[in-house]
Parts: structure tokens; C-alpha cells; sequence
């Protein structure tokens, strides 16, 4: 059984970046940028942002945190993004979600300029993904999930792989990069019948479910690939969807929850970011 160590890949990733970054740097006379918009004050996302800024200084971008109160009108927040679109130091805008209920997220993620939607989540970038179009973004965590999989030189081609969540941001996007993986996929929900045999079927199960050790070791096949998005808290520790101690026993790769998905997460940001810092200094040739 292989751990599957998305700490050290995405360090390896941040170090490339570190690298390049400077080089172009020296050569352009500015940094990469991200703009990170926090509304209020959810403990998680406080968190989540402050790990991406955090890389963010680690590979040498510039960044900022814009901190808004969580009673800010959707007008005034689009204001705020309107300013971030037209700032040329900014590459990458992210609004760090859930946003509070009286503001329209889909509202919110589309008037991020598209070549800005670091995050992967605009209109434009969800068509580009679906149809192939490489000048977009994917979406971050299923990216890493990918980029994961070929790290490990594993092969998806005519695998049947069982994505667990329908997610905008996890489970569709998944199945979208799978099946350009030629993988046969099939994706579950919280009404999907007879799991633990759809589990058992699978050769690859990528969970994204949000719900702790939801996967058992009785639920899997031997030599399964599984894939943990899941990020839970029990009795304050993080754990995954799956009973990472007795299902690593059958598993011939597995990642770790905290370890795995979650620094790939960030790292796949970063290098969105990148990339448009590069695709803008390329147009501005
Ligand atoms: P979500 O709540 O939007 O979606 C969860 C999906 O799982 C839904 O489609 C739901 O129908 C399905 N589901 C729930 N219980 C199920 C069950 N028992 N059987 C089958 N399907 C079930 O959540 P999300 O935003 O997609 O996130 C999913 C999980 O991944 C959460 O734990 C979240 O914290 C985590 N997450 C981790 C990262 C990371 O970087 N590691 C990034 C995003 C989300």
C-alpha cells in the first residue's frame, strides 16, 4: 500500500513555482498577485484563507486580504470586485466561500473577470473545462486530485471509478477531469441506493461526501485507489470520509487526511495564479 503524499507533491510544485516566479519576476518587473475577499467571520474559511496566503508568500506572490463585514451589501462587494478586475498588480481573484445568505454566490463568482477566476468556479471556465479548452482554470481540488494521480502513474484508462458527491466545486468537476482520463465513471449522492456494493465495484473511489468514516474497509475491493476529499472534525481532530486505518490495509494507494487532497488544493491555486500572471505577461507582448 502506497500513501499518496500530496504534502510533499504540492511542496514540489511550490518550489517549481518559487523558481520560475523569480526568474520571470527579475525579467517583468512584477510579481504574480492573488486578491483574497473574506466576508465575515466563518472559523473555517479564516483558515483556508490564511493557508493561501500563506503560500502565496512561501512562493514569493504578491497578495492581498480584503476582510468585509458580514452585513456588506452584494452591490458594495461587487464594487469591491469591479476594482480587483482593473488592478493590473491582481492576477487571481478569489472570493473564499460560503458567502452569508443575502448575497448571490453565482452573482458574485461570475463578476470576477474570467481570466482572474484563479479559483475555477466562473461560467466561462466551467465551459472551458467541459469542452476541453486548456486556456482556462480548473477548479482546484479536483485538479489536484489529477495531477495526483499522474504523480503516481496511476493510469484511469477503462477503470470504474465511483466519485462519492455531486458537488459544484468537487464531485462535477471530478467527473468531468476523470472522464478526460477515459475513466468510466459514476458519481453518488446522499440518495443514491446501495452504496456499500456500488463501493465494492469500484476500482478507484474518490469521496466527497463531508461525511466521517462514511467508507469502511468491508465497503471496498482489495487493491482499491481511494481518493479522501472529505475534511471533517471529530472530538477536534480532522479526518476524512474514509476509516483511513482499516481501509489502508486494502487499499494499493491512499491519501491521508490531513496530508493529502487539502495542500494539493492550494498548491493547484497557486499555480492558476501563475499561469495567469504568465498569460497576462504573454498578451502584453
Ligand atoms: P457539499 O456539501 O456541497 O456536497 C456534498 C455531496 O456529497 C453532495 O452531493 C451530497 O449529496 C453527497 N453526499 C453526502 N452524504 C452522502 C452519502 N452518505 N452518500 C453519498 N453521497 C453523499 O460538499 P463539497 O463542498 O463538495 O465538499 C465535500 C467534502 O470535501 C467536505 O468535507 C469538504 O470540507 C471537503 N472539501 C475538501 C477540499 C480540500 O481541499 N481537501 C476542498 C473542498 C471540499
Amino acid at each position: 500500500m502506497t500513501i499518496i503524499d500530496g504534502k510533499a507533491l504540492s511542496e514540489k510544485i511550490l518550489i517549481e513555482i518559487e523558481k520560475e516566479h523569480s526568474e520571470l519576476e527579475k525579467k517583468v518587473g512584477r510579481k504574480a498577485g492573488l486578491a483574497v475577499i473574506i466576508v465575515g467571520e466563518n472559523s473555517a474559511s479564516q483558515i483556508y484563507v490564511r493557508n493561501k496566503i500563506k503560500a502565496c508568500e512561501r512562493v514569493g506572490f504578491y497578495s492581498e486580504t480584503i476582510r468585509l463585514d458580514e452585513n456588506i451589501t452584494e452591490e458594495n462587494l461587487l464594487s469591491e470586485i469591479k476594482k480587483l478586475n482593473n488592478n493590473s498588480n491582481i492576477d487571481g481573484i478569489l472570493v473564499q466561500l460560503p458567502l452569508p445568505e443575502h448575497i448571490d454566490e453565482l452573482n458574485i463568482v461570475n463578476a470576477i473577470s474570467a481570466e482572474k477566476d484563479v479559483d475555477g468556479f466562473h461560467t466561462t471556465n466551467i465551459g472551458k473545462m467541459m469542452i476541453g479548452d486548456e486556456s482556462g482554470f480548473l477548479p482546484c481540488t479536483p485538479a489536484g486530485v489529477i495531477q495526483m494521480f499522474e504523480e503516481y502513474n496511476i493510469d484511469l484508462k477503462g477503470k470504474d471509478v465511483l466519485v462519492i458527491g455531486q458537488s459544484n466545486i468537487v464531485g462535477k468537476p471530478m467527473t468531468l477531469l476523470l472522464i478526460k482520463k477515459r475513466a468510466t465513471v459514476q458519481v453518488c449522492n446522499s440518495k443514491t441506493k446501495n452504496l456499500s456494493e456500488k463501493l465494492q465495484k469500484a476500482d478507484v473511489i474518490v469521496a466527497a461526501a463531508g461525511s466521517p468514516k462514511l467508507i469502511k474497509a468491508t465497503d471496498v475491493k482489495e487493491g482499491v485507489v481511494i481518493i479522501d476529499v472529505g475534511i471533517n472534525r471529530v472530538d477536534g481532530k480532522l479526518c476524512g470520509d474514509v476509516d483511513f486505518e482499516e481501509v489502508s490495509k486494502k487499499a494499493s494507494f491512499i491519501t491521508p487526511v490531513p496530508g493529502g487532497v487539502g495542500p494539493m488544493t492550494i498548491a493547484m491555486l497557486i499555480k492558476n495564479t501563475f499561469k495567469s500572471y504568465k498569460q497576462k505577461i504573454n498578451k502584453s507582448k
